[in-house]
């Protein structure tokens, strides 16, 4: 099969043929149809996880995977509902099913788990087993494209559990702004999470690419703010005009820049909060007293459980999810990667084979 791999740290991947992998007994073995391509994977190739995450090399990237089911194994139950020639997504991040947060469903967060894209065989690969738990079924009556499924694994995930935080914190609903920050991959599905979720919250989408924002605007974010060059003092008059309000209470941040941070807490309400998902910096540099004696409350969340992705399948199959994406051929991942990198990209790219 073909595969592209990393052999170390600065270097293109390595477009080869390879074996197609084993599978054991209670795996799937997937013939990948599309993988989306994550800043994620243009970070991890320049190092930015080095010192969390020790690669062995050979290693393939490519966590947001579609495919078809190819072979099951002998172990894996009928309940768990798989036939060969199923339509499927595959759940990021997998736990060791025996720690208090496998136990309670977040599974991406467990300290002994596997994160697929990070090891030898995935989504920048034809085939890769998975252990069928990490498996969802897509129906294949809703003609849902392999390019518009892949993204939705963590692109199209990430924002979602992010502001169901925002949510479940009580800081959405009418009269409240929600502030989406940043609109590349994430945002783009971020903007209309937030129409979906935030009961009647205003919604504005900041971001310094006006051709990205018009994407936002297009998936229902009310008003859009350009932040290129513009002081706090600017945007906040720009927000005031937009919306009559002069801060925001609540974010989702889908960039993850120490800047965007900095304009984010800048910008909110007392009492507000604010969620991280994007991962562009390294650091976050707030003050602290406006951070106590306003009560901020700020959210780290990251990817999205079992259970989150199948609300968004559902919301796919509903037709209620718009993707912006750009398809990439196999033989065109590099080039790609230094675009991603770049910011180059408007919405999603993503491999299909
Ligand atoms: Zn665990």
């Amino acid at each position: 099969m073909r595969a592209a791999r990393m052999h170390g740290y600065q270097q293109p991947l390595v477009l080869e043929d390879v074996a197609v992998p084993d599978m054991a007994a209670d795996e799937v073995l997937i013939n990948v149809t599309a993988a989306g391509m994550c800043r994620t994977d243009a970070q991890l190739v320049d190092g930015y996880f080095q010192d969390y995450q020790p690669l062995t090399f050979p290693i393939t990237p490519g966590h947001e995977i579609a495919g078809v089911v190819d072979k099951i194994g002998r172990l894996v139950p009928n309940t768990a509902g798989l036939t060969e020639g199923d339509q499927v997504v595959v759940v990021g991040g997998w736990g060791d099913g025996t720690c208090r947060l496998c136990q309670a469903g977040d599974t991406q967060l467990c300290g002994h788990g596997r994160w697929p894209g990070f090891g030898p065989y995935r989504g920048y690969a034809e085939f890769l087993p998975v252990p069928y738990a990490y498996l969802i079924r897509v129906d294949t009556k809703y003609h849902l494209k392999a390019e518009e499924l892949a993204p939705l694994t963590d692109a199209g995930l990430t924002p979602y559990r992010g502001i169901k935080k925002l949510r479940n914190a009580g800081a959405l609903g009418p009269d409240r702004v929600l502030a989406v920050i940043g609109i590349g991959g994430l945002g783009a599905y971020a903007v209309q999470y937030a129409k979906l979720l935030s009961s009647g919250a205003t919604v504005v989408a900041f971001g310094r690419n006006d051709e990205k924002l018009a994407v936002a605007q297009q998936y229902g974010a009310d008003h859009v703010i350009n932040t290129k060059g513009k002081s706090i003092d600017e945007i906040r008059r720009e927000l005031l005009q937009a919306t009559d309000h002069h801060e925001i209470d609540a974010a989702v941040d889908c960039a993850g820049a120490e800047e965007t941070i900095q304009m984010g807490f800048a910008l909110l309400a007392t009492a507000g909060t604010y969620v991280s998902v994007g991962l562009v910096g390294t650091r976050i540099n707030i003050p602290l007293f406006p951070f106590v004696g306003r009560e901020f409350t700020y959210h780290g969340s990251f990817w999205g459980n079992y259970n989150d992705l199948r609300e968004i399948v559902v919301l796919a199959q509903q037709g209620k999810i718009k993707h912006t994406l750009k398809k990439v051929r196999f033989d065109d991942i590099n080039e790609n990667l230094a675009r991603l990198r770049d910011g180059d990209i408007i919405g999603r790219a993503v491999v299909t084979f």
